[in-house]
């Protein structure tokens, strides 16, 4: 893979699709590390810096961190040794400001994006695997009224990067709403393919 520079994968999907999931089994299979913002603001959030308090305010509320931020923690992540080969992203960019951002860091890191599978399931399964993960997990930002707002959130800034991959010809549909190896399955021959 390094041949060709690095390579990006950016899943998309709703709150609750299974990106993380399948970015844990993808970066198995592929060797390229899993990097989720979500993730990398609840690790900024337990080890109390000030990045995690700043981003605290917004993920209680299901908003979006502001995008400098966001996006400098991408660069500082992305500029990781591990990330030489490329990466999977999960959970950015969400919003065309973060798209564009992510392409003038490519750019500069020397790498593009492969493909982006978008993992598509129904909303009202998703808002029911959501309740239950936050059962599960106890994840602060897993309450109903979060919940909802996370999605009205994904609606009105997310799901119009559909388009602009589309335009790109990248954007790949996978359905959802089937057992993880499955989807996993899918998801490898996509991306070996493109
Ligand atoms: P996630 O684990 O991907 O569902 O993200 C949890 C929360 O972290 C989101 O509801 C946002 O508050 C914040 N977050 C994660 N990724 C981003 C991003 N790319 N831009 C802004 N905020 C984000």
């Amino acid at each position: 893979m390094s041949a060709n520079g690095k390579t990006f994968v950016v899943l998309m999907g709703a709150p609750g699709a299974g990106k993380g999931t399948q970015a844990r089994l993808l970066e198995k299979k592929l060797g390229l590390p899993q990097v989720a913002t979500g993730d990398l603001f609840r690790a900024n959030l337990k080890n109390e810096t000030e990045l995690g308090r700043l981003a605290k305010s917004y993920m209680d509320r299901g908003e979006l961190v502001p995008d400098s931020v966001t996006v400098k923690m991408v660069r500082e992540r992305l500029t990781c040794d591990d990330c030489q080969n490329g990466a999977l992203l999960d959970g950015f960019p969400r919003n065309p400001i973060q798209a564009e951002a992510l392409n003038e860091l490519l750019a500069e890191l020397g790498g593009r994006i492969k493909v982006v599978p978008y993992i598509k399931v129904d909303e009202e399964v998703l808002i029911e695997r959501l309740i239950n993960r936050a059962r599960i997990d106890g994840r602060a930002d897993d309450n109903e009224e979060t919940i909802r707002n996370r999605m009205r959130v994904y609606h009105e800034q997310t799901t119009r990067l559909f388009d602009y991959y589309r335009d790109r010809h990248l954007l790949v549909e996978v359905d959802g709403d089937r057992p993880i190896e499955e989807i996993h399955q899918e998801l490898v021959s996509i991306i070996e393919k493109a």
